[in-house]
């Protein structure tokens, strides 16, 4: 996956022309004002990778495809009623806080606020749940994300073999620009790359 969050629909459009076709955007607002100028790229496929306030899952809905994102039973419920009311399905992804950090979103492993939103997937009818994802914490060294990218994938194996009524577990999206080789080896499905694509963000 590029990530292409802060970059304008020209760098974007690059991408697209060397073959890229999975995009990653972090902000609601930022793609909304410049998807107008890439509506012609039918085939892209827009994640949003990003933290969500529930009061954003409408504008979500109607963006993208797929949000990788999903770290509560409450945002689930909002992306839900969204998709069902256009009438087509969103696939997600549930954030894991493998680090149990307080200032990072996701949900923690074994939490029953986890239990509670992988067990609603039945209900939830216009998500399709895919799999995990995972932001860990920052290392200076690659090496230090293994063991999170490792915990990850033990999650996904671990709750993929309970056969949980509409939940798949094939997806693993795991590494970003600094970690994405040892994500690889860790078994990521889907690495999120923006700097070692775009280059250097320009600070906000
Ligand atoms: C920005 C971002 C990335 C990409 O980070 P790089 O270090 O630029 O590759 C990946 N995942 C998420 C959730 C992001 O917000």
């Amino acid at each position: 996956m590029a990530v292409s969050k802060t970059q304008p629909p020209d760098r974007i459009r690059e991408a697209y022309a060397a073959g890229q076709r999975l995009f990653g955007e972090n902000r609601v607002q930022e793609f909304g004002g410049k998807v107008e100028a890439l509506l012609d790229l039918k085939d892209a496929d827009w994640h949003m990778i990003g933290h969500l306030q529930t009061n954003k899952a409408a504008k979500t809905a109607e963006l993208f495809r797929a949000v990788d994102s999903v770290d509560s039973l409450k945002l689930a419920e909002k992306l839900n009623a969204a998709a069902r009311a256009l009438g087509r399905k969103l696939e997600i992804l549930v954030e894991i806080n493998v680090g149990g950090e307080s200032a990072k979103s996701g949900l923690v492993p074994g939490s029953s606020a986890l239990e509670d939103l992988l067990g609603s997937a039945p209900r939830l009818d216009a998500l399709v749940f895919r799999g995990l994802m995972t932001v860990p914490p920052l290392t200076s060294d690659p090496q230090g994300a293994r063991p999170y990218f490792r915990n990850l994938r033990e999650l996904r194996d671990t709750i993929a073999s309970r056969n949980l009524p509409s939940v798949a577990m094939d997806e693993l999206s795991m590494g970003m620009s600094h970690d994405f080789e040892v994500a690889i080896e860790e078994g990521s499905t889907c690495v999120r790359v923006g700097t070692a694509i775009f280059g250097e963000r320009a600070k906000a």
